[in-house]
């Protein structure tokens, strides 16, 4: 501590003092002394200010003397820059703790040991883990060989897909990210410290969603492929040139039912991939639809469709109109009494009616035919499900009739309900909410 200006003057004035109290006495040497007490008592004074100001570095500190003020004011913004730091890594730290906690997906920090030493909430909940669990082998807490493989890093490519230990029905994905810290050592082993960090995410239902874009994709191909071996068929045959021009017009003809069929089924793709992408109709769409001349269209093209060999009665007692999309009705409908005719023997009776019920209106289709086995009720609305694949067929069914009635549906604010026995008969209707009347 070098002594200030401030203390070389006082400290002049205390000689001097001394020195005029010695002059005057004669007596220097208790005038030295007396001196010498008063200068350490000062420094004594500015001492126990700079201890007591330490145990409690809050406020600025007290001393007076320039040269000990120097010192405690250098502590003091030394100690204040520190806290500002502080303060400012703790906000980030708590900034990315709720990142890290709010994410989806479980991630785990752990040591080269495999001990965890951090973990988010998703990484306590997806494994039943609890925040003591800190400091703990992660593979002792999650038992799977390849999952214990993946932590010590013996996984090419440090990817791994496994069931959960908790539930065989879900599949978990684990990464691990190497985060090898080379500059920090172990303090016990003096090697670098490596940490790693483990995510891990349930694909359970990406899964489904990537089988079930496989098995579209193949039954797209099955369907569309059976019609056209028929025309290639025919097509072969007509590029025999001995055909007289009778027979070239009889397999042209036949050529009309398997692209009818393939147009069909590719305008009802499009219709369906139009109605998943948008499930929520846009205001400019809806418009008050006029149910019961609806009824009439759709009935009249049922009764062609059926050519005369169903008995298909019309009960209207309602007059509401439903908002909504004319065309998707029309659409939803006509698949409801053109299934009622496709799956009722001949002579079978079909009613289609549209009737006030509490709190809404119903549209129903009931018939007598064949009826749907209970087991197959809950998926006959997904694209192409069908209870006899060759009955469907048969009858120049798509498949995906249903998957369509229950989009426009949805798309309305109702959803399709079956009652069906074998045999004995099914009835399709949907309840239209209050809400959606015009
Ligand atoms: P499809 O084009 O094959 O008729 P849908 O999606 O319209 O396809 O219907 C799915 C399946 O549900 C049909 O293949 C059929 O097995 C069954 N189904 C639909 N409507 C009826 C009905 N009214 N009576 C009996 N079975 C039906």
């Amino acid at each position: 501590m070098m002594p200030s200006r401030q203390d070389i003057i006082l400290l002049s004035i205390v000689l001097l003092l001394a020195l005029l109290m010695g002059w005057s006495s004669s007596a220097f040497g208790w005038s030295l002394f007396v001196a010498a007490l008063i200068w350490s008592i000062l420094q004594y004074r500015e001492k126990t200010l700079l201890q007591r100001w330490s145990a409690k570095p809050i406020s600025r500190p007290l001393n007076v003397l320039d040269s000990w003020q120097e010192v405690s004011l250098r502590l003091y913004q030394t100690i204040r820059t520190e806290r500002t730091r502080h303060r400012r890594t703790l906000r980030q730290f708590k900034t990315f703790r709720s990142i890290t906690d709010a994410l989806p997906d479980a991630a785990l920090i752990i040591d080269n040991a495999g001990n965890i030493e951090n973990l988010n909430n998703a990484a306590l909940q997806l494994f039943h883990l609890i925040p003591a669990d800190r400091g703990n082998h992660l593979a002792s807490l999650v038992r799977d060989p390849e999952f214990s493989a993946l932590i010590r890093g013996q996984i090419d490519g440090d990817l791994i897909e496994f069931p959960s230990p908790f539930n065989e029905q879900i599949r978990l994905e684990a990464r691990r990210i190497d985060m090898s810290l080379g500059q920090v050592s172990d303090r016990d082993t003096g090697l670098p410290y490596e940490r790693s960090m483990i995510l891990v995410r349930d694909v359970t239902e990406l899964n489904r969603l990537l089988s079930m874009r496989q098995d579209f994709i193949a039954n797209v191909s099955h369907e569309l492929r059976t019609p056209l071996t028929v025309i290639v068929g025919y097509v072969e045959s007509l590029l025999n040139e001995e055909l007289d021009r009778e027979t070239i017009t009889e397999l042209i003809g036949r050529l009309l039912s398997p692209t009818t069929r393939m147009r069909a089924l590719v305008d009802d793709l499009l219709l369906l991939t139009r109605l998943e992408s948008s499930p929520i109709p846009t205001d400019d769409e809806i418009a008050p639809v006029d149910m019961r001349l609806l009824i009439d269209t759709i009935t009249a093209d049922a009764e062609v469709l059926s050519g005369g060999r169903h008995d298909i009665e019309i009960a209207q007692s309602s007059n509401e109109q439903i908002l909504g999309i004319d065309g998707e009705l029309h659409s939803a409908c006509l698949n409801l009494v053109t299934n009622a005719v496709r799956y009722s023997p001949d002579g079978g009776a079909i009613r289609v009616s549209w009737e006030d019920i509490p709190g809404g209106v119903r549209f129903a289709v009931e018939d007598h035919g064949m009826g749907i086995p209970k087991e197959h009720l809950s998926r006959i609305t997904e694209r192409f499900y069908r209870v006899d694949l060759a009955q469907s067929r048969v009858r120049g069914g798509t498949g995906l009739g249903l998957a369509i009635v229950k989009h426009v549906l949805k798309r309305h604010n109702t959803q399709l309900q079956v009652k069906s026995e074998l045999a004995v008969g099914s009835t399709f209707f949907c309840d239209f909410p209050s809400t959606q009347i015009a």
